[in-house]
């Protein structure tokens, strides 16, 4: 079966940068619904769009087609009593910040902790990095009904339904929770 619109692939990726720096080994594969669906850089569908499986390639994403270019504007310096404890570097949360246009939550990372103010950057943390991925695609099987109106894949390595995160923080000047 070839790679097409709402087909689910399964895809063994690692993923370094364009100095073959290994930034993830991918001990698990990507599974994902192709054909637009945003659930994964539009680089890789366009790379494995009429593709099989056994196809491999290797390909490299420039910041713009993956997690943007880092924005000095996106850190924000937090009164560390904002935030739970303990508190590490390197520890991510979701939050609004100063949410003046209704953006959607961002991902915030803690990368610097003073006495009693805390770092966190917005940035993703692959912003800026040029991202080589090798791909194998290992498996292509034509998506559910109920995966297409959902827009993700369901079952192993998918989308799981039932413990939504708990939301209706709202109206929190900065709504941080812990992701991780
Ligand atoms: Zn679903």
């Amino acid at each position: 079966m070839k790679i097409a619109k709402n087909t689910v692939v399964t895809v063994n990726y690692k993923l370094s940068d364009a100095q073959d720096n290994l930034i993830e080994d991918g001990s698990q594969p990507m599974v994902y619904l192709h054909g637009g669906y945003e659930n994964t850089l539009p680089k890789i569908e366009e790379e494995l769009d009429g593709k099989e499986v056994g196809y491999s390639s290797i390909i490299q994403v420039e910041p713009d087609d993956a997690f943007g270019e880092y924005d000095s504007a996106l850190v924000k310096v937090e009164p560390r009593s904002r935030l739970p404890e303990p508190l590490e570097v390197g520890m991510q949360f979701e939050g609004m910040p100063d949410s003046e246009d209704d953006e959607e939550a961002m991902i915030f990372t803690v990368t610097d902790i003073a006495d009693d103010k805390v770092v966190l950057d917005g940035n993703h943390p692959l912003a800026g990095i040029a991202l080589r991925f090798s791909l194998n695609v290992v498996d292509v099987r034509a998506a559910t009904d109920e995966e297409m109106a959902h827009g993700h894949v369901h079952g192993a390595h998918g989308h799981h339904h039932g413990d939504e995160d708990d939301e209706g923080e709202a109206g929190d000047h900065v709504a941080i929770h812990p992701i991780h």
